[in-house]
């Protein structure tokens, strides 16, 4: 399969050296049931390269301490390397400084976050919040809770059946309430890429600003804050190589500026008594209490191990992967493929027609592919489809032809079992 690289025709496959970046993911080499493993559930979770496995370990056995309280050696190198993964982090996004990024627990702590931090100073009574059929729960719920606090309402921009979302009909759901858009770049169920640009840029002529759920997109296509031009964006560790437990909530200063904190504790104060508070400066404003240091460091060396490959790279082989999956799985015939939307990453739900998506997964399974199923924390988009679930295959930068060779076969088995 060709396609078009960096202004050339050449296939990517050439160039991309997998079997060296899968020597450097030590999950990849096992076998579960004396069979390969074929990893293909990147968008739950990514598997950890060495070099994020190593920092991990080595500020675990050698340079622990507590962050930001200590004028011991220990505390300075941790204090360091945590302020310096920020700035990791704020180059990788682009982001205008080191004070717009806070770390958080993951994409589900920042919008929760955002949810309440924005709710309790901008939300009142009849305002409206703009959010997406395909959202992930965890860009829904938050709002939810939000609305019923403050007697809001949660509006949803609809998305057509291959998976794009209804652009005429978002611009139509504005009134003079909206206070917020909070969109999913892309889909973590349906692989769809949305056109964020274009829908930042329509709800900044309506003075609105705009979340934009990262989670699935930081991994897989360049992220520019400042291109975007987005007030609010967030992502996970865990998915992008990283470790668990960590995530990111970027803001435009502007922003940040005007919302109160989140939660109450240690290093988010600047002077306290009993009859008064007042509070730290950004970023710490946001970051209550001991925050997962060792997992920012290791989420900046993931980040850094990204960019040694490159992300044009990361996203011409996926996408060849993508398109590679696509086709061999259509010609296959007597499977669903839920998403066709033409801007996709490589996340791929599909059903084998007439088989329950609990037995496909089990002979999966046992043939050593891993693959989710049920409804990918997007309830919506299987109401939409009147399904209960779908087989999600997510592509990562570690994936092969030949893995996806044999989820065909897989897949082929199945039929076979269940003709
Ligand atoms: N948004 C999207 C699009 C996701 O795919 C996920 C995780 N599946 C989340 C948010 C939540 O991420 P986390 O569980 O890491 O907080």
């Amino acid at each position: 399969m060709q396609i078009n690289f960096a202004g050339t025709n050449l296939s990517i496959m050439n160039e991309y050296d997998v079997k060296k970046i899968r020597a450097d993911f030590p999950v990849l080499e096992q076998k579960v049931y004396n069979k390969p493993l074929i990893y293909l559930d990147n968008a739950a979770t990514t598997q950890k390269p060495i070099q994020v496995i190593e920092v991990v370990n080595r500020y675990h056995s050698k340079l622990n301490s507590n962050i930001h309280r200590g004028v011991h050696f220990l505390s300075d190198q941790t204090t360091n390397a945590y302020e310096n993964a920020r700035e990791t982090v704020c180059k990788f996004i682009n982001a205008s400084k080191k004070e717009e990024i806070i770390f958080t627990s993951g994409s589900t702590g920042s919008i929760n976050l955002l949810a309440f931090s924005f709710g309790e100073q901008f939300i009142r009574k009849n305002d409206e919040i703009l959010i997406t059929e395909m959202e992930h729960h965890a860009n829904i719920v938050p709002w939810q809770m939000l609305c019923e606090r403050k007697n809001a309402k949660l509006k949803v921009i609809p998305f057509h059946d291959d998976g794009v979302l209804d652009i005429e009909r978002y611009k139509k759901l504005f009134t003079d309430k909206t206070k917020i858009v909070s969109l999913i770049y892309i889909s973590n169920t349906l692989g769809s890429i949305n056109p964020i640009k274009e829908m930042i840029r329509i709800a900044h002529d309506r003075n609105v600003p705009v979340m934009i759920d990262a989670a699935q997109s930081v991994q897989h296509i360049k992220i520019d804050v400042h291109q975007l031009d987005c007030d609010f964006l967030v992502f996970s560790g865990h998915k992008i190589y990283g470790p668990t437990g960590i995530g990111v909530f970027y803001g435009k200063e502007k922003w940040l500026d005007k919302l109160p904190p989140y939660q109450g504790g240690g290093d988010m104060v600047d002077i306290v008594t009993f009859e008064k508070t007042t509070y730290n400066e950004l970023p710490f404003k946001f970051e209550a209490g001991t925050t997962n240091y060792i997992g920012a460091i290791g989420m900046a060396a993931a980040l850094e191990y990204i960019s040694g490959i490159g992300l044009k790279k990361i996203t011409a082989y996926e996408t060849e992967l993508l398109e590679y999956a696509t086709k061999t799985i259509d010609d296959l015939g007597g499977v669903t493929i839920y998403g066709r939307s033409p801007h996709k990453a490589s996340i791929l739900s599909f059903l084998i027609n007439g088989v329950h998506m609990l037995d496909s997964g089990m002979i999966f399974d046992k043939m050593g592919v891993a693959v989710r199923i049920g409804t990918h924390c997007a309830q919506p988009v299987m109401q939409h489809f009147h399904i209960d679930g779908t087989l999600r295959a997510s592509i990562s930068l570690y994936n092969t032809k030949e893995e996806i060779d044999y989820l065909c076969k897989a897949i082929e088995q199945v039929k076979t079992m269940f003709a």
